[in-house]
């Protein structure tokens, strides 16, 4: 099989085209070509009018070797990779080793546990959420009638945090081992359209989301895993052989305790009680940067024209997504993070009187606003003092977010011009925001830092020239933006994956400050299940 990269064809191309230009690229007859299928199709939208298609094919040929000869030296053929997954090890665990347990049932424990399942190592999972279809009635409820169940909500549940969300699924880790492949190819077998294999920037959305996940939860039960819900880990047991801490097992929210040596902690950025338990057990933990800000919201009529022009509202092009970032003359630097098209903003708090946002939408990315989260690149230098002073600092600001949303979990905001002009605003103008329960209009700057605040007005400002009609004075913005990342890193060592001065104790995943985002997560999950099942049988 070979690849061609980067061959370009015009947006409306007719499908023959392709075909066409794989003759002519490889100078072979048609009888020649025995097929083709698209490996990857992104575009470039630089000039509005003229955008191009570009594409990465696989192509079957006659005489593979002798065309590869003949096109020698061009960079963009070559023969294709092998992107298909291959199992770590085939061998067993000797006898009376304990089930590896994993805790957390979001995209990285979902794939730590679906290999081991795949690998004949029978996981045992731990989610103290509920399965997916409750926890959409508790966080819909939250939505609708401002009742928070801090179990089970946006963050906490099976499918993890990704699961009500844009359902964007590509990153840009480094991937030598094509895991993400994997990652999408479970994807598709779960559900997900298989677009989602080749188009550049694949996403599913929420409700697609909720089915794929009883679909693989499905297989890694029928494989001989076993998932618990509604089962908090509130304790782990960790004691000294030879000198060194190693895991022996964990205590259950029902009281239960359960004996493990491999313990893959995939907890998410919120799990704020777990993140205080590990390190009063001694688990080596440090504070990391993440980014603090407001969701915008925009008209997705606006961010469509100006990113496609004249093809604003092509099919294939879908509702346009944006990137931007900002160096403000205070040092800060400002930029877009989870934008989610024709989205809704939600309300993702797990804790009682604190308020957060995110952004989700549905496949179709049919509503009528963009919206994106402008964040502040902060570290720990702006919280200093203690390994877990970050969470400290979210919950500040979430406290204070919601006292000025009116203390009843409705969010605060402010329209664009007036945040920068620093005046409260009292009315909504064309843009209607879309968070449940409602966006009460008020002042956000006492809501962040100064250095925050600063930075944010500047760079609305600056952000016209690179999308114009950005800096639109009644583009709503709705605070506050706190989890953007996780604060802490459970800090792992690279060549086993496991804790720096606890072994059994695998950290992953976004809490644990090894991702950011549904693919990094479920990536990072392949790799700590390989380095789970390598330890359990070695
Ligand atoms: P999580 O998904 O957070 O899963 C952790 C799980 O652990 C949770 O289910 C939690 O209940 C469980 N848990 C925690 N503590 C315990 C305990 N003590 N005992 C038992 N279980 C426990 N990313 C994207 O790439 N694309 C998007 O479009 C996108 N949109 C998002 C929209 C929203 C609204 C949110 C909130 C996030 C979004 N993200 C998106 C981010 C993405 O969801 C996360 O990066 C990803 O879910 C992290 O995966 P994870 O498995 O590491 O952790």
């Amino acid at each position: 099989m070979l690849r061609i990269n980067e061959l370009k064809l015009p947006l409306n191309h007719p499908d023959s085209a392709l075909r066409e230009a794989i003759l002519t690229r490889l100078g072979i007859a048609g009888e020649d070509l025995i097929g083709f299928s698209v490996f990857k199709r992104s575009y470039d939208a630089r000039k509005k009018t003229a955008i191009v298609l570009i594409y990465a094919l696989d192509v079957e040929v006659r005489g593979e070797a002798a065309v590869l000869a003949r096109m020698g030296g061009d960079q963009y053929i070559v023969p294709a990779p092998d992107t298909s997954y291959k199992f770590a090890t085939t061998a067993r665990p000797p006898a009376g080793v304990p089930r590896p347990v994993v805790v957390g049932m979001g995209p990285c424990g979902m794939f730590v546990a679906l290999i081991l399942a795949q690998m004949g190592l029978n996981p045992i999972v731990l989610e103290r959420g509920k399965i997916v279809r409750e926890r959409t009635v508790d966080t819909f409820g939250f939505w609708r009638k401002r009742k928070l169940n801090t179990e089970s909500n946006v963050q906490f549940g099976e499918g993890g945090a990704g699961t009500f969300s844009d359902g964007k699924l590509y990153s840009q880790i480094k991937d030598p081992k094509h895991y993400g492949r994997k990652v999408l190819t479970e994807f598709v077998k779960a559900g997900a359209p298989e677009e989602i294999l080749y188009v550049s920037k694949p996403h599913i959305g929420t409700f697609r989301l909720v089915k794929m996940v009883e679909q693989i939860r499905a297989e890694i039960q029928s494989l001989g895993g076993e998932i618990r819900f509604e089962t908090r880990v509130d304790d782990i047991f960790v004691s000294e052989e030879n000198g060194v801490r190693q895991v022996q097992g964990v205590r259950l929210s029902n009281g239960e305790e359960l004996p493990t040596r491999h313990l893959v902690m995939a907890i998410g950025h919120s799990a704020r009680d777990t993140f205080e338990l590990l390190y009063e057990r001694g688990v080596y933990i440090e504070a990391k940067p993440f980014s603090i800000g407001f969701r915008v919201e925009h008209p997705q009529s606006l961010i469509d024209v100006c990113r496609f022009g004249p093809n604003a509202g092509n099919k294939l092009l879908g509702a346009a997504d944006y990137k931007i970032v900002h160096h403000a003359s205070n040092g800060r630097s400002v930029y877009s993070f989870c934008m989610c098209p024709g989205g809704t903003v939600v309300a993702a708090s797990s804790e009682e009187g604190r308020v957060v946002t995110n952004g989700m939408s549905q496949y179709s990315r049919a509503e009528r606003n963009a919206n994106s989260a402008i964040v502040v690149g902060i570290t720990p230098d702006d919280y200093p003092g203690h390994p877990l002073a970050g969470i400290a600092f979210q919950r500040e600001l979430e406290s204070r977010a919601y006292v000025l949303g009116g203390s009843n979990y409705d969010a605060p905001g402010q329209l664009m011009g007036d945040f920068v002009k620093g005046v409260a605003s009292k009315e909504f103008g064309s843009v209607v925001p879309s968070f449940k329960p409602a966006v009460r209009l008020t002042d956000l700057a006492p809501s962040l830092p100064d250095y925050a605040i600063q930075a944010m007005r500047e760079a609305f400002v600056a952000f016209d020239k690179q999308i114009k009609g950005y800096y639109k004075h009644d583009a709503v913005l709705t605070g506050v933006e706190t989890r953007t990342s996780s604060p802490i890193r459970i800090k792992r060592n690279d060549h086993d994956l496991q804790s720096l001065n606890t072994r059994g104790l695998f950290p992953a995943g976004e809490g644990a400050g090894y991702a950011g985002g549904i693919m990094s997560a479920a990536v990072d999950g392949i790799r700590v299940a390989e380095a789970v099942a390598l330890s359990l049988v070695a």
